[in-house]
């Protein structure tokens, strides 16, 4: 724990500023205000928040809002978005950090070399849900604590999901394609398009977004299957009338769509590679905003070159940002987005209010919400205790460096 007061060095990771320049214009004057999570847990409650809700705030000038909470309590504060290699800001600031931000869209990967150079380092807070960049084998064994802000964006990563969903069996990215090429080519248009209605849609993890997905695709009148560590009460398993998998090859075998909402941990890591998808029945569909290493990049490639499935959308990937010649850009059938699902507008308000939470409850020695925890005093803790695996997933992420330089 720490003693109040103690003057404290915090280096955040954020994504760069728009190109257009910061601050943008805002298509909307105001967000939705809820009070709580689905759930009933508590929304973030720090004391105060200087920022306005709908702002930018996750990019480098946005700087989450922090920066007078925490340049007043005497604290130093370094934003950067350079990250990756050795000689960027970022590497080179970790060495005498005690606290690292960073975010899941632009992660700074925190990998055991990083921390044995960083031994100040106690606390690293993930702005959003999601702590695969921390390598958590080595918060445990150095004590660091790791927490993130359960429930920020989980909502909207099922919206995103959702809105994959359709636009995949719809196929929609294409014709619209044909609309800006100044066409009105229907035959073409539809020639891979088809109603959700009657498919059977399935999540690969049932936790807050895999739930809230199956709550979203009920009404299209679907039939909804899932697998998970622990089973959902038996009242919503009725409440939805979704079919439990003891595994996940069991649910890709009965589903025509597979949304994948677990964390990335040592279980989950490549999960689904050339074996598992080839269980899956030809023109299935996978949606992923979860993460990208859950899935094997190269065998999803080649099923979509081979038509065995017949569309892959994702929001993540791995690494972030991936290299320019990365598979996943050029496959065919994709819908990707560049890992957004969880940093909307209204979202990235939530995280920012989130972290300054744990800030305050960290500088004041009080305790951190244990649905933030992941790791605390050398263990899984909270949160991280249910859903995740003691291990590293960080492997590989130096391949990050490669959208930088180009080779
Ligand atoms: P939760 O912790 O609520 O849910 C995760 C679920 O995954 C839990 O039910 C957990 O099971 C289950 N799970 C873990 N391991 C396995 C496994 N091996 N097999 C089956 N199920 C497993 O988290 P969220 O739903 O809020 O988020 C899930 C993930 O989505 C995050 O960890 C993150 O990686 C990703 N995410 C992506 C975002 C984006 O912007 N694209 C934003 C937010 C999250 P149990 O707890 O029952 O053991």
């Amino acid at each position: 724990m720490n003693s109040p007061n103690e003057k404290q060095k915090i280096v955040c990771v954020l994504y760069d500023d728009p190109v257009d320049g910061y601050p943008p214009k805002y298509a909307r004057d105001d967000i939705p205000m809820l009070t709580a999570y689905p759930d009933g847990q508590s929304m973030p409650s720090p004391s105060a928040i200087n920022f306005s809700p709908g702002d930018l705030l996750g990019c480098v000038s946005g700087e989450l809002g922090l920066r007078k909470f925490l340049e007043d309590r005497g604290h130093t504060f370094v934003v950067t978005s350079d990250k990756d290699g050795r000689n960027s800001v970022f590497e080179k600031e970790i060495v005498d950090a005690d606290i690292v931000i960073s975010q899941p869209f632009w992660p700074a990967y925190i990998t055991t070399e990083r921390i044995a150079k960083s031994p100040n380092l106690k606390l690293a807070i993930t702005a959003g849900i999601g702590s695969d960049h921390v390598d958590l084998q080595a918060a445990i064994d150095n004590n660091i604590t790791v927490c993130e802000v359960t429930f920020c964006n989980s909502i909207s990563v099922s919206e995103h999901a959702v809105m994959m969903i359709l636009a995949l069996v719809r196929d929609y990215i294409p014709q619209y394609n044909w609309v800006i090429k100044g066409g009105w080519n229907i035959a073409d248009a539809v020639a891979r398009s088809y109603d959700v209605e009657g498919m059977n849609v399935g999540v690969l993890a049932a936790g807050r977004i895999g739930l809230a997905v199956l709550r979203r695709m009920k009404p299209f009148d679907v039939k909804l299957h899932y697998t998970d560590r622990h089973r959902l009460p038996a009242e919503v398993e009725k409440e939805l009338e979704v079919t439990f998998h003891k595994d996940a090859e069991s649910l890709v075998r009965a589903c025509d769509i597979v949304s994948i909402h677990c964390p990335l941990h040592p279980e989950t890591e490549h999960l689904f590679d050339k074996k598992l998808i080839s269980k899956m029945k030809r023109g299935s569909y996978i949606v992923n905003t979860a993460r990208g290493k859950i899935c094997d990049r190269g065998a999803v490639a080649k099923a979509l070159e081979s038509g065995h499935l017949a569309g892959y959308a994702g929001d993540v990937w791995f690494p972030q940002p991936p290299p320019q010649d990365h598979p996943w850009r050029s496959m065919p059938n994709h819908a990707m987005t560049p890992h957004t699902s969880g940093t909307s507008l209204s979202a990235q308000a939530r995280y920012a209010a989130g972290v300054r939470e744990i800030l305050e409850c960290w500088f004041d020695a009080k305790p951190i919400r244990d649905e933030y925890l992941i790791v605390q005093g050398g263990k899984l803790a909270g949160t991280g205790a249910h859903s995740y695996s003691e291990g590293d997933a960080t492997g590989g992420s130096d391949e990050a460096t490669r959208f930088k330089t180009g080779n």
